[in-house]
């Protein structure tokens, strides 16, 4: 493999690493040969990941560390734990986020808060939390997980379009005080992506064939697909790209 891309003695944490797209994308880092934080709510769930990659990766390159990215208290001991336990953190991708469906109108204020705090305050509170020790260190990667919900509108996703176009302004935000620090933070916008978040609409016969003519690659993203774009804004072969957003989208952003 192209040095460029070698990961190697890099310390990675991803959030809502325990399934779905974070687990894919660990996986990506870990086959790069990053040294891997996984990370969740569940801790049963979490406990059971990390085994699984223990058996792939070896014990001492994969460490698990459970906190709730919406209490800024947690998260900056969870942090703070591994800095100090596990080590320097090079690479942070704030991807743990939820979903929830519901018209505008009928939103009660606390689904709102919930999916802001979750999906937009999580990765200020995260990505504040590594700056303060990469900052000093004068070297870094933070990515964001958006969403084509980033640039496009559907009903009933208010609250979450609203925290993924702010994930885009708080990549460009992030860049613009901590670029000239040598971090690099971008953001990778997935298109629809069979997991446990739409599993639902997969199932659902209408909506998949929906998805299937209005995606130029005519099909579902697997969460492998965010793997390698993940290990390039990981790596060297990225130390020029800042601020950007990629949609990893089978091309749905660039067709009406
Ligand atoms: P999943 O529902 O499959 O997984 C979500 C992960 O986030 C789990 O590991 C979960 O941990 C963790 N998590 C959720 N809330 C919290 C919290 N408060 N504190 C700590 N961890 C939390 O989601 P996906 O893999 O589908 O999505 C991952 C990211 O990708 C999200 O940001 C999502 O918006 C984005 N995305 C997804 C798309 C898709 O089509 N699936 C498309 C575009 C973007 P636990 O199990 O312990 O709760």
């Amino acid at each position: 493999m192209s040095t460029l891309f070698d990961l190697t003695g890099r310390l990675a944490l991803v959030t809502g690493s325990s399934r779905g797209i974070g687990r894919s994308i660990a996986e990506g880092l870990a086959d790069a040969g990053a040294t891997l934080v996984l990370h969740g709510r569940d801790l049963d769930r979490l406990t059971e990941t990390r085994a699984e990659f223990v058996e792939r990766y070896g014990e001492e390159r994969i460490h698990a560390v459970a906190f709730d990215i919406t209490d800024e208290a947690a998260v900056d001991a969870g942090v703070n734990e591994i800095e100090s336990r596990v080590g320097a953190l090079d690479v942070l991708v704030n991807n743990a986020g939820i979903q929830h469906r519901e018209p505008l109108v009928e939103l009660a204020r606390e689904d709102w808060d919930r999916v802001i705090a979750t999906n937009l305050t999580s990765a200020f509170l995260v990505g504040r939390a590594v700056a303060r020790h990469m900052l000093p260190r004068r070297a870094g990667k933070i990515i964001n997980i958006a969403s084509v919900q980033t640039d496009l509108a559907r009903p009933t996703l208010s609250a979450y379009t609203s925290a993924k176009g702010g994930i885009r302004n708080l990549t460009r935000a992030m860049t613009a005080e901590w670029a000239g620090s040598n971090i690099q933070i971008n953001a990778i916008a997935p298109g629809y992506i069979h997991t446990d978040m739409t599993q639902k609409l997969v199932d659902d016969a209408q909506f998949n064939s929906w998805i299937l003519g209005r995606t130029p690659a005519a099909r579902w993203g697997t969460p492998a697909d965010l793997a390698g774009p993940a290990v390039w804004l990981a790596s060297a072969g990225s130390d020029f790209v800042n601020g950007q957003v990629i949609f990893i989208d089978g091309g749905m952003t660039v067709v009406v």
